[in-house]
């Protein structure tokens, strides 16, 4: 067994000792700060462990972060003298260095889509040292992510990032224009709906009878905005985007803590190292499997085309449009161009092999069910764009347990793309994540039971917000959608609620805008709908039916709860 002299190690010392080990395998070696990572590979370049020490000056080596490699390789390391590392003071203040030359960090994220993009520029701010894993700096070219509700544009204030939303070609969005079988009403985002934090404000102006700037949202080209994010922060103090794509976790076997990710950067293996590791790798998670026993669930699919210069009923305006078969949305991406998403539950017959596919359900179901005035930029569309698709998921979300890794964005919680609310969740989960870690609360990243005492606090703070989105796409869909008599009732149910205006538009609007973060205001308004679909159940058609249809009329109250419920029920899992 090879026991330094506590008082004699020095920095090369310590090198030599590390190197000597190559002779049974191979050790990659990094002595930065008071702190240094052991990754033993096989033969393979696998990772098979993986220590972290802490080359402390009182205490001496963490022997329980480094007991791991001591069972493997019988070596003890103790360094009682911090000066006798004397080629490690330099690197000591040079945090840009660790992150450059060692890949060392206090948090490293993987993924620079919306969610690493707005936590690396919170955190980073706050001062820690952060690096973030992308596999793809290109500009990404996807059909998701193209509208930002209001309560996403003011979470983009809060972290100083709204200048994102600039030079892009952004589009206003002032609300939604809900078409039902050729039939419209315009749900706009409501005056005077703010953020809980400034109810107080929020009742003074009420008081006073000034009337609040309607709250706004943009739509815009994904791809655009990412890059604008990512520009964003590259230009952060403390961040490091490294172009890598992520290949398995970093974890100490005995403690289960993770310490960083492997990954291939210019065809070569290398790792990344920091006290907690953020998974923000986005709908196909490579990682989540291995946090979590259960699958995101899909139903359908979005089928996206891009309509150029297409007269919208209503500009400025998310289009909703419900008839026969599952929704359509359009909103307008650009200047010129207009995002046309189409749901197509699976199974759909229309769009079976045997009937043409989607082309045709496209051409002979869809097309007939929009505007008139939008038809001809449709099917020029069909012509010439090429149809992409995405699968709409559900994933309920859990909380972080797993010491030094924080799972969050579409890998953690997804919900039906309907309601647009996928970016809002994200950039708030950044705000709410930078305030509960922030360093006057978190002082050190690397205190690991505070930090997973805050990510159970974040799980239940968040849920004022998300647990909104969640229910309410899901439900929404569970209507929008309808496939049976109760769903569709409900579904005429929530247009006719829409239409009587006021509170019934500014309720559900508020909630879908992400600036209502209430989900009691959410059951009120769903069961108000349900309420009014059973009156209008029972009231239309013959008289001398009246009696069957009260009865009959239960069951579109009990759909409303068994589509409901099990959503609710799945945000209460800790
Ligand atoms: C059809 C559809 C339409 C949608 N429309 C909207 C909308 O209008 N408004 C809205 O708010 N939300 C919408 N969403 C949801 C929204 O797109 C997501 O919620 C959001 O993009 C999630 O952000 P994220 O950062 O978690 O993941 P992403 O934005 O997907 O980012 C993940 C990043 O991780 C990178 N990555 C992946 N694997 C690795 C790896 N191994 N190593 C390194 N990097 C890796 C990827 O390249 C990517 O940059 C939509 C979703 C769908 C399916």
């Amino acid at each position: 067994m090879h026991r330094a002299d506590p008082a004699a190690v020095s920095f090369d010392m310590l090198m030599l000792m590390m190197d000597n080990l190559t002779s049974t395998f191979f050790v990659n070696c990094e002595v930065i700060l008071s702190r240094y990572h052991v990754v033993h590979r096989d033969d393979d370049s696998n990772v098979r462990n993986a220590g972290v020490g802490l080359l402390d000056p009182c205490a001496g080596a963490d022997s329980t972060e480094l007991s791991p490699f001591q069972t493997s390789c019988d070596l003890s390391i103790c360094c009682h003298n911090e000066q006798s590392l004397p080629h490690t003071m330099a690197l000591f203040d040079n945090s840009e260095r660790r992150r450059r030359e060692h890949h060392e960090a206090d948090v490293v994220i993987v993924g620079a889509g919306v969610l690493g993009c707005a936590v690396a520029v919170a955190l980073g701010k706050q001062g820690r040292s952060v690096i973030v894993v992308e596999r793809s700096l290109k500009e990404p070219d996807r059909i998701v992510g193209e509208l930002l509700q209001p309560g996403g544009v003011q979470a983009l204030e809060k972290l100083g990032m709204r200048e994102c939303l600039e030079e892009i070609d952004a589009v206003k969005v002032f609300g939604y224009d809900v078409i039902y079988y050729g039939e419209e009403v315009g749900i706009r985002y409501p005056e005077n709906a703010r953020d809980v934090e400034d109810e107080k404000t929020r009742r003074t102006d009420e008081m006073r009878g000034t009337k609040r700037k309607r709250p706004e949202g943009r739509s815009f080209h994904h791809g655009r905005f990412i890059q604008q994010l990512r520009k964003k922060a590259a230009a952060t103090p403390n961040v490091t985007i490294f172009e890598a794509n992520a290949t398995e976790l970093v974890r100490n076997e005995y403690t289960n803590q993770i310490l960083g990710v492997e990954a291939i950067m210019d065809e070569k293996p290398t790792s990344f190292f920091g006290h907690l590791t953020v998974i923000a790798d986005g709908y196909a998670s490579k990682f989540r499997k291995q946090f979590r026993p259960d699958l995101p669930v899909s139903r359908s699919k979005f089928w996206a085309l891009e309509l150029i210069d297409a007269d919208l009923p209503m500009p400025n305006h998310g289009h909703v449009i419900l008839g026969e078969g599952a929704p359509v949305l359009l909103y307008q991406i650009g200047t010129h161009e207009t995002r046309a998403l189409v749901d197509i539950p699976e199974n759909t017959p229309t769009a079976s092999v045997a009937a043409g596919g989607v082309k045709a359900h496209l051409r002979n179901v869809v097309i007939p069910s929009l505007p008139q005035q939008v038809q001809p930029s449709f099917t020029a569309a069909l012509e010439k764009d090429r149809l992409r698709s995405m699968p709409n998921s559900w994933l309920p979300p859990t909380t972080n347990k797993t010491p030094g890794l924080i799972l969050l964005g579409d890998a953690m919680n997804m919900r039906h793309p309907l309601t647009g609310g996928g970016m809002t969740v994200a950039i708030n989960d950044a705000v709410l994540l930078s305030e509960l870690l922030s360093p006057e609360r978190v002082p050190s990243l690397d205190n690991i039971q505070l930090v997973l005492k805050q990510m159970s606090e974040f799980h239940w703070k968040r849920k004022g917000l998300t647990s909104v989105i969640n229910i309410l796409a899901q439900a929404l869909y569970s209507l929008f959608a309808a496939d049976d008599a109760q769903l569709k009732a409900l579904q005429q149910g929530c247009f006719e609620y829409f239409k009587l205006g006021g509170n019934c538009v500014d309720g559900p609007v508020g909630l879908l805008a992400g600036i209502i973060r209430n989900p009691f205001v959410l059951f009120y308004h769903f069961f108000s709908v349900a309420l009014l679909a059973m009156w209008l159940y029972i009231t239309k058609g013959n008289a001398l039916l009246l009696p069957l249809r009260m009865l009959s009329s239960v069951g579109v109250f009990y759909k409303a709860c068994i589509v409901l419920f099990p959503y609710i029920f799945s945000e209460l899992r800790t």
